[in-house]
């Protein structure tokens, strides 16, 4: 499978002028894994899955990165997101590596007790490669606070009460105020500043967001509060569009109530239904994919009608497609800076636990604006200096950053 980073990363590597040994180092993950996990099913039979973690590089520190449960994961897959964490946590100079991981699995066929075996059973396969100073998972896509809780119970059977062996766990067990919204918190902080940046009214911007889950969903109802109108929404199933924008506080409720993704249209309010790929080509301000890689290519990229894309998942954009938006002068806000607000309440979690500490949310929200405002500020700047674009600049600062963490520690 092509690596979809690639294209992304050699430009940046060629900027550093390193040699082809040290190029190959910091492409290649440190190690990855991959295991069987069986599971006895509920209603009889036996299932087996695969689990998969990849470690790309702790150069600056521990390993880091989501748990994704999803049937179509693999490990070129695993091997890309994992690359993107590194270069993410450097940018926002957070003292972690990158990892990714999770199970081949569509957790929404899995009970409930089903997935806790399955959780658990992951996390003794890798038994001592996770640990709070050597790799630390987090929610990703189809994961959450729960999953979490269940990774620290399992890790505690050996280890003891160690809560800052992952991040993102329920508020009850050490997880910390902010982090559920943190994420869509930074899609939402990194929107604003692009907007003030290229002249682009917030109040009166008209927003398209695929993928209404953890970070979707918190990311419309904080632009919401902004003052911005969220005229599309959609998830797995479809979509919803109403022209004069979409009562999102009123929409959450009624998911929540609901279950954990229903397709919206159980969702009883009147707006016109329409599929992801019409969402993606609305004519809109601001198009925010939030929902899986490679949404944006290059056969319907000429299909885009926004002025600017956000982008709240990871890779959504492909290659090509970020070529010919470029050559349209519409303006990307890389993964690697707009989703990185849970990362960084993923750290400040971290550092809460090693502390046996707990801040209020609006010290850990305020933590989480300067530092990603910090990203952003050298993001901008180096875009701006060296006339690159935002994803050049942010994979240039975040390879720099790595390549002198290797250089200082030695082989
Ligand atoms: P989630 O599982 O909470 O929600 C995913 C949403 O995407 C759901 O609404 C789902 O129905 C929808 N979806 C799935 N497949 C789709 C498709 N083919 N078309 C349209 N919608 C689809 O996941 P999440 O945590 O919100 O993660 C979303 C993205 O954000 C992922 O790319 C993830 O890697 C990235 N991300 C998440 C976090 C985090 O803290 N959770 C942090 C950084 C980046």
């Amino acid at each position: 499978m092509e690596s979809a980073i690639s294209p992304f990363l050699h430009p940046a590597l060629d900027r550093l002028g390193i040699s082809d040994e040290m190029r190959h180092l910091m492409i290649t993950p440190y190690r990855e894994i991959k295991f069987g996990l069986p599971l006895a099913c509920h209603q009889g039979g036996l299932k087996l899955y695969t689990g998969y973690r990849v470690q790309h590089n702790h150069s600056r520190g521990p390993f880091k990165g989501g748990l994704r449960f999803h049937a179509d994961v693999n490990l070129p897959h695993f091997r890309d997101l994992a690359s993107v964490m590194t270069w993410k946590c450097a940018l926002v100079d957070l003292p972690f590596g990158g990892a990714k991981g999770g199970i081949n699995c569509n957790p929404h066929e899995l009970t409930c007790s089903e997935l806790e075996v399955l959780t658990k059973r992951f996390v003794d396969r890798l038994d001592d490669m996770l640990g709070p100073d050597r790799d630390i998972p987090a929610p990703d896509m189809g994961t959450s606070p729960r999953e979490m809780a269940w990774i620290m119970e399992a890790h505690s059977k050996d280890h003891g009460y160690e809560p800052g062996i992952v991040t993102g766990k329920p508020l009850q067990l050490a997880g910390s105020a902010g982090r559920l919204a943190a994420t869509g918190r930074g899609v939402a902080l990194v929107t604003r500043w692009a907007c003030e940046n290229l002249g682009i009214d917030l109040q009166d911007a008209r927003i398209a967001i695929q993928g209404f889950g953890n970070v979707g969903s918190h990311a419309a109802k904080i632009l919401h509060e902004f003052g911005a109108k969220i005229v599309a929404i959609s998830n797995r199933h479809g979509g919803f569009y109403q022209g004069s924008g979409l009562d999102i506080p009123g929409i959450i409720k009624l998911r929540n109530e609901a279950d954990d993704d229903p397709a919206l249209q159980q969702i009883d309010f009147s707006a016109e239904e329409i599929s992801n790929e019409e969402l993606l080509a609305l004519d809109v301000d601001i198009l925010i994919p939030a929902a899986i890689e490679a949404t944006i290519h290059q056969d319907n990229v000429n299909q885009v009608r926004a002025q600017m894309i956000v982008e709240a998942a990871n890779l959504p954009v492909t290659a090509e497609a970020d070529a010919a938006l470029q050559e349209r002068n519409i303006p990307v806000i890389p993964d690697l800076l707009a989703n990185a607000g849970g990362v960084t309440v993923s750290y400040l979690e971290w550092v809460q636990n090693r502390q046996r500490y707990c801040w209020k949310e609006s010290e850990v929200n305020n933590k989480l604006e300067t530092t990603l405002h910090n990203a952003w500020k050298q993001m901008s700047e180096s875009a701006q200096s060296m006339g690159i674009s935002r994803r050049e600049a942010a994979y240039t600062i975040g390879t720099r950053r790595v390549k002198e963490a290797i250089e200082l520690r030695g082989f």
